[in-house]
């Protein structure tokens, strides 16, 4: 540490990089644990990946063209690596090189962690910022698609979380040529309307021009010709099918003409799952198919969906709830009072914490109401409080902190079968 002869410059963390503290970090746990317990009962495994990959792999899966790739990356340019702005990619990456596609015909897979974008902060949207990404490779089955979004959707219900689920198609190499000649006429007619942004990227993604924010291209689009009704037969039948496996299983949705999406390898079926409880409609987790992707990458010709959802969001949904979290109390707070008593006290704790137990103890030689005090601050199930003259009786007295009830125990034996008759008493959470 330099202090030359000032006070040292606090370093704070980078704009758009922010640290998750104790009484935030439990509703992280909350959304990752639902999360993990519903990916298991549809049977996904998971795949963790490297941060950094080579920027060639980005560029190729998500585009030249688009935002993420033309200014959004975090890339070192003079080893041409990246840190990962999206999951999807990687995970292919991995799935590829370990051919994974031996292994099993059909891969599920989720991921959970940071990724990285060089927008400029703002409000609820960070350079550091954490996705659930879940993929499901090797199947066209459009069954597979309405399972995907059945999976979001339950797993979004059993967070508390209200969202409306929006369908579209994006059709195939083979139906969506069409349809952008259509809808290029179309726009041809309003270009003068159009923003800016629209009119630069109506010729080379006049689909773009669909999902733009602006009022005015909302305006002049909203009698846009449908994709939905340029698709060619498979892809016309393959929607009507997730339509249908959606009804069956009584999940709701809403079909969306204007969902499109920002990355070229979109294929069919493309989904979103939208809340109004941020003020404006926001997505919370986007998806869809990717059946041309895998082969992009190198890897054999394999169909692949998957969406993400971003956590950030869900995160500041549950805040907004102002949910109880529920606290995991502490089993046992030891209180020695005085310098043996604290001796004795430091074995018993790792005694109990080794028998699963959550103890904990002052080490500071505080006073009894102030480690009392801790004690309820940590929703403690017991108090043992052991003095040193008790101590030299070989008693202790042991507090119910929930009756108030007090009785005095042996401590002879103390580790072992104290501990024992303890986690009967205690609120149990081996398992
Ligand atoms: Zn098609
Ligand atoms: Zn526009």
């Amino acid at each position: 540490m330099n202090f030359s002869g000032g006070i040292a410059v606090k370093i704070k963390a980078l704009n758009g990089f922010k640290d998750i503290i104790p009484g935030e970090v439990e509703l992280w746990l909350k959304v990752e644990q639902t999360a993990r317990n519903i990916f298991n009962r549809f049977n996904f495994s998971e795949i963790r990946m490297p941060i950094l990959e080579k920027t060639d792999l980005f560029s190729r899966s998500i585009g030249e063209a688009t935002d993420i790739v033309e200014k959004e990356m975090y890339t070192f340019v003079d080893k041409q690596i990246t840190m990962r702005p999206e999951a999807t990619a990687s995970l292919l990456r991995a799935y590829i090189q370990h051919g994974l596609y031996v292994q099993k015909p059909i891969q599920r897979l989720f991921t959970i962690g940071p990724m990285f974008r060089h927008e400029r902060p703002q409000k609820g949207r960070l350079r550091q910022f954490h996705q659930m990404d879940v993929e499901v490779l090797g199947s066209a089955n459009p069954r597979v698609d309405t399972e995907l979004m059945a999976m979001g959707a339950m797993l979004l219900e059993e967070l508390g979380i209200d969202v409306s689920l929006e369908l579209n198609s994006l059709g195939c190499p083979e139906c969506r040529p069409g349809f952008r000649k259509t809808l290029l006429t179309f726009i041809d007619d309003r270009r003068d309307e159009l923003c800016d942004d629209c009119k630069r990227r109506s010729t080379s993604n006049p689909l773009r021009v669909l999902d733009c924010k602006n009022p005015r291209c909302r305006e002049q689009v909203e009698e846009a010709p449908s994709i939905l009704d340029h698709l060619c037969g498979s892809c016309g039948e393959h929607f009507s099918s997730v339509q249908k496996g959606l009804q069956d299983i009584n999940v709701v949705y809403s079909l969306n003409k204007f969902m499109v999406r920002g990355l070229d390898y979109y294929t069919r079926t493309t989904f979103e799952f939208i809340t109004a409880d941020l003020g404006s409609q926001a997505a919370v987790g986007a998806g869809g198919r990717y059946d041309g992707l895998v082969e992009t990458l190198g890897g054999p010709k394999t169909p692949g969906i998957g969406f993400a959802l971003g956590m950030e969001r869900l995160v500041l949904l549950l805040q907004q709830k102002e949910l109880e979290t529920e606290s995991t109390g502490c089993d046992m707070f030891v209180a020695g009072l005085g310098e043996k008593a604290i001796d004795f006290a430091f074995p018993l704790v790792h005694a109990l914490r080794q028998m699963g137990l959550q103890a904990a103890m002052d080490h500071e030689g505080r006073s009894l109401k102030s480690q009392m005090k801790q004690a309820n601050k940590l929703q403690s199930g017991y108090v043992l409080i052991v003095g040193e003259s008790e101590l030299e009786q070989g008693q202790a007295v042991l507090r119910n902190m929930e009756t108030q009830e007090q009785q005095d125990v042996k401590i002879s034996d103390a580790t072992d079968t104290f501990a024992r008759s303890l986690q009967e008493k205690c609120t149990l959470r081996i398992s």
